[in-house]
This record gives C-alpha cells, sequence and structure tokens, in this order.
C-alpha cells in the first residue's frame, strides 16, 4: 500500500480521532508508518473510509493499546472507533441504523477483514446479521462482563 493511501486516510474528513482518548497525533503517525501498522489493515480502511465515506472515528489502534500480540492492535493488524454521523468529531452513529448498518456491512463484505468486533451496545443481533457478510470472518462480541465498551473492532487478515 503506497504511502499516498495512508496519507490520505489520515487527511480525509471521513477520519476522525478521538482526542478525548488518545493522543489523536500517535495515531495518525502509526498510521502513515508501514512499520507500525499493516498494509491489509489500511486496505480495509481505505475501503471504509476512502472507498465508502463512512465516518469513522478512531480511539485507538496500535499506540497505547496494550500488547495482545503480533495478529492484534500491537501487531499494527488492527484498529477500533465507531462510525460517525457525520464527519464531526464525537457525533457518533446510533448503536443500531443506517449508518451502522453501511459500515458493517462495509466491513463485514471486505476481503481484508479477518475479525470483526461488536462491543457494548453495538453488539446487538440485527448487527451481527449486518456484519456476516462473508464466510470465515469471526463475527464476535468484542467484550466481556464488567468491561463491555462501546467499539468496533476491525481486525485484518495477516498476510
Ligand atoms: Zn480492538
Amino acid at each position: 500500500m503506497t504511502l499516498a493511501i495512508r496519507q490520505a486516510i489520515v487527511a480525509s474528513p471521513y477520519a476522525r480521532f478521538a482526542s478525548s482518548v488518545t493522543d489523536p497525533n500517535k495515531i495518525r503517525a502509526d498510521l502513515l508508518d508501514e512499520r507500525h501498522i499493516d498494509t491489509n489493515l489500511i486496505a480495509l480502511l481505505k475501503e471504509i473510509i476512502l472507498d465508502n465515506q463512512i465516518p469513522f472515528e478512531f480511539t485507538v489502534v496500535r499506540f497505547g493499546h496494550h500488547d495482545d500480540g503480533p495478529h492484534g492492535h500491537a501487531g499494527g493488524k488492527a484498529a477500533d472507533g465507531w462510525p460517525l454521523q457525520s464527519t464531526r468529531e464525537g457525533d457518533w452513529a446510533p448503536a443500531e441504523g443506517v449508518v451502522m448498518d453501511k459500515y458493517l456491512k462495509v466491513a463485514g463484505a471486505s476481503q481484508y477483514i479477518r475479525q470483526l468486533g461488536l462491543g457494548g451496545t453495538m453488539f446487538t443481533p440485527h448487527n451481527v446479521q449486518q456484519a456476516t457478510q462473508r464466510m470465515g470472518v469471526y463475527v464476535f462480541h468484542d467484550g466481556v462482563p464488567g468491561a463491555d465498551f462501546d467499539h468496533g473492532h476491525l481486525g485484518a487478515i495477516f498476510d
């Protein structure tokens, strides 16, 4: 994936960065660095943010995430966030609705998705149905009792 695509994602009005949660500049720096963020994750984010123009606010990508191993955030193969109603930071889309449906369908249909996690209020039977687009994609509840936070997890394929 060329640097130009990484730069286009970071500069896109459809990509927002949650300044309340983390340091947006550190997320941007990670996304621009092929040593930090895997090309497959960039390809997945390109489909969501650039090709389909779904506003998406990143909460955590690599920087600031605990070490979840080489195939997760720590390995630059996963991103967390939530789709937005508009391109305004914090204008979260409802947990169910047209924006969420589009986000889940696009992410779930991507050839670059491996794990599609639904955390907190995103995890509903309707949303699981929307997200289940392709064989081999693991659609799961990304939360446990006591730690079930509102977020979507995008896990990219390995190779
Ligand atoms: Zn995650």
